[in-house]
């Protein structure tokens, strides 16, 4: 059994209570992990409040915290084979796709290292004579990062990143599922010399979270997770009034109009739903397809489903690993069987192979005759795509909006003007056209409604972990007069 521990105040420790962590593929322990207790993350927001004030971290310049940052992103990029393999092996996400992921994590704490010193105030043409008035921007506080099981280097990079380029300090919860990468990763904030307590990684499940996220002394959430968490996340910032930013789920349309092209777009629908097992915030679960081509494009993704080869998420052939957990599988049989009850047609999958480990097909659903079913309407988090026909745009547009989640879409069409139309009236923090499941440091992310609130990515991520701080100078040096001497 590996062994990992949990990084508090600039050391690493055993946590309150070890627990085992399964590998996917077989449903075996492999390693032990370090549970927190409510104690611990308790130290862990002290720690971050007392570097936060402390002069390591305070009084460095932006362009030295920069520097770290800089520094974390080689470590990451040189440690991204190991970190890709610990990933694979605690979550069941395939080789491949870890591979090329973590590999980009990099980019994002190099983009904002080169952010921090471009985080910058401004001077106001303040309407009053003899007064000087400025805006600083200064770093919120302690952050609490929260994070499911799938990409959880990537989704705490999109956290960490903007957050300490700002000069926040931050405790960040790994999931209690698949949390080695993260724990591993502790080790390269250590050596890229954080001053203690800047950086704190623990795991453990919602008691651990709770602890966390009510903690007086946070100052903003940075939660990615489903809506339920996310309403008790709401729920417990009511006590310390945090600011939160959400990252929630979706059920994200992607729409194929009868003049796109059909190979491209075949391909980028295998890859918005299959990739990472449908594990995807922004999984393209939903297909919208125009009728006349319906069963011509369902026949060729079929295809490739069934070709897609399925096996050890450690071996650089695989295409489709397991799902992370055995819980998340048997949610997903539930929710494709109530989908058949409901009039949906199994096209393909559907079926538990057997052997061992979480392993579910890629499945489609045709539910044109069903567009209620749960499988339409519900997120699902596996490689589970749901077919919709579609007669006119104005079809197309209603059926995307149908839902009340808003993070991704796709749109696949050659007329211009149509896609145009299209961006304009989907309701989602994400268009993609002619594409799907691009990313970029550069590009905020985020969504609507259940989706949540907030954008990770870009310059305005490491605005929100600042507050702004107006200054006013009096810049006369006559007497301020006695307000109660009458002149
Ligand atoms: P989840 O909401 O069950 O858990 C997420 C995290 O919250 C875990 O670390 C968990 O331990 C913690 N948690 C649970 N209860 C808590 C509480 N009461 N207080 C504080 N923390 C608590 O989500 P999951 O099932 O692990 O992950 C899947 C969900 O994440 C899906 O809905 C998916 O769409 C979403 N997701 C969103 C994005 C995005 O960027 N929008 C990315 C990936 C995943």
């Amino acid at each position: 059994m590996e062994h990992f521990r949990q990084y508090v105040d600039g050391a690493f420790e055993e946590g309150a209570v070890r627990f085992a962590s399964l590998d996917p593929a077989t449903g075996t322990p492999w390693a032990e992990m370090p549970g927190a207790a409510p104690a611990d993350m308790d130290r862990a927001v002290r720690a971050a409040d007392r570097a936060f004030h402390a002069p390591a971290w305070a009084g460095l310049s932006a362009t030295a915290r920069g520097r770290l940052l800089a520094r974390l992103a080689d470590l990451v990029q040189e440690a991204a084979p190991r970190l890709a393999a610990l990933e694979t092996r605690d979550t069941g996400k395939i080789i491949r796709e870890t591979t090329a992921q973590i590999a980009y994590v990099a980019e994002y704490y190099r983009y904002y290292a080169g952010l921090a010193d471009k985080i910058e105030g401004a001077h106001l043409p303040i309407d009053k004579p003899d007064m000087e008035v400025w805006l600083r921007r200064e770093p919120v506080g302690v952050v609490a990062g929260i994070v499911p099981w799938n990409s959880q280097l990537f989704l705490s990079a999109v956290k960490l990143g903007p957050a300490l380029a700002a000069g926040c300090t931050i405790v960040l919860k790994a999931s209690e599922e698949g949390p080695a990468p993260l724990l591993a990763f502790a080790e390269l904030v250590h050596e890229a010399g954080f001053p203690p307590g800047v950086v704190n990684i623990l795991t453990g499940g919602p008691e651990a979270g709770a602890a966390l996220v009510s903690h007086p002394l946070v100052a903003h959430v940075a939660f990615t997770g489903g809506p339920q968490t996310a309403r008790h996340i709401v729920r417990a910032s009511a006590e310390n009034l945090a600011r939160t930013s959400l990252e929630l789920g979706g059920k994200s349309p992607f729409i194929v109009f009868e003049d796109a092209d059909l190979d491209s777009a075949a391909n980028a629908q295998v890859a918005g739903i299959f990739a990472a097992t449908g594990q995807s915030c922004v999984a393209g679960s939903r297909l919208l397809v125009q009728r006349g081509i319906k069963d011509a494009f369902v026949a060729a993704l079929t295809a490739k489903a069934e070709a897609a080869r399925i096996g050890a998420p450690g071996d650089m052939t695989t295409e489709i690993g397991p799902l992370c957990t055995l819980r998340q599988r048997e949610a997903i049989e539930r929710i494709v069987a109530q989908s058949q009850q409901a009039g949906a047609r199994l096209v393909t999958g559907g079926t538990v192979p057997a052997g061992e480990g979480f392993f579910y097909p890629p499945t489609i659903l045709d539910c044109t005759d069903a567009p209620e079913a749960p499988c339409v309407t519900q997120e699902m988090f596996g490689p589970v795509l749901s077919v919709v026909a579609f007669d006119t745009e104005e079809d197309a547009v209603r059926l995307a909006n149908a839902t009340p989640y808003g993070l991704a879409s796709g749109v696949f069409t050659q007329n211009l003007t149509r896609a145009h139309r299209m961006v304009r009236n989907i309701r989602a923090g994400i268009v993609w056209v002619n594409t799907y499941r691009a990313v970029s440091p550069i590009a905020p992310f985020g969504g609507h409604g259940l989706s949540g609130h907030g954008r990770e990515g870009g310059l305005a991520a490491a605005l929100d972990y600042t507050a702004v701080k107006t200054v006013w100078l009096r810049t006369s040096d006559d007497p301020i007069p006695d307000p109660f001497v009458m002149r």
